[in-house]
């Protein structure tokens, strides 16, 4: 038996390495849409994250812990199993540009194959950080650029320590 899916309940399932200003103005827009949000920090095959899965749900769950009907979750699954676990009907993504649209439309036809009752919803993402991405963002970590108006202060300090880490100055 599966238990109903509510439209009230959405996911929004990504790698966040590490969760930065594009993704919290998609979660506090969310947030306002549906009842209930559940990030869903999830692992990446195709990438060797900087922060290990605990640390981008820790990170994730400091910097959204402001927002009272979203929580943060982790996932070694399928996107379309976490938001079923969780009784959600709805996945969100963000778009950045055109060329996030051609991943996204593929990979949101490959969910609805899987399971034909959760939809993915798109928000546009803002002007201001429709460039932001995480891999900028840990290059420029690593050349000592400024990353203030990109990611919440926490999110920057972590970042800025675990690339001085891996480069050792
Ligand atoms: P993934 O590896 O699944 O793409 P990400 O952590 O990179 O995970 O992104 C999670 C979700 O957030 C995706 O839907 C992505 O398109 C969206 N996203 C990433 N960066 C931004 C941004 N700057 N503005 C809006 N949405 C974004």
């Amino acid at each position: 038996m599966t238990s109903p899916l509510s439209h009230r309940v959405a996911v929004y399932p990504g790698t966040f390495d590490p969760i930065h200003l594009g993704h919290m103005d998609i979660i506090g827009r969310g947030s306002l849409i549906f009842d209930r949000l559940i990030v869903g920090v999830g692992i990446n095959t195709d990438k060797k994250p900087l922060f290990d899965l605990d640390e981008r749900v820790d990170l994730a769950r400091e910097v959204t812990s402001k927002f009272k009907n979203v929580s943060v979750r982790p996932f070694t699954g399928l996107a379309v199993t976490f938001a079923r676990e969780h009784g959600a009907r709805v996945m969100l993504r963000g778009l950045r540009t055109t060329s996030d649209m051609e991943s996204e439309f593929t990979m949101s036809l490959m969910n609805l194959s899987l399971d034909p009752e959760i939809e993915t919803v798109f928000l546009m993402a803002k002007e201001p950080y429709s460039h932001v991405r995480g891999s900028l963002l840990r290059e420029i970590a690593t050349f000592g650029g400024a990353l203030d108006k990109f990611l919440p202060t926490e999110v920057k300090q972590a970042l800025e320590l675990r690339v001085r880490e891996r480069h050792g100055h």
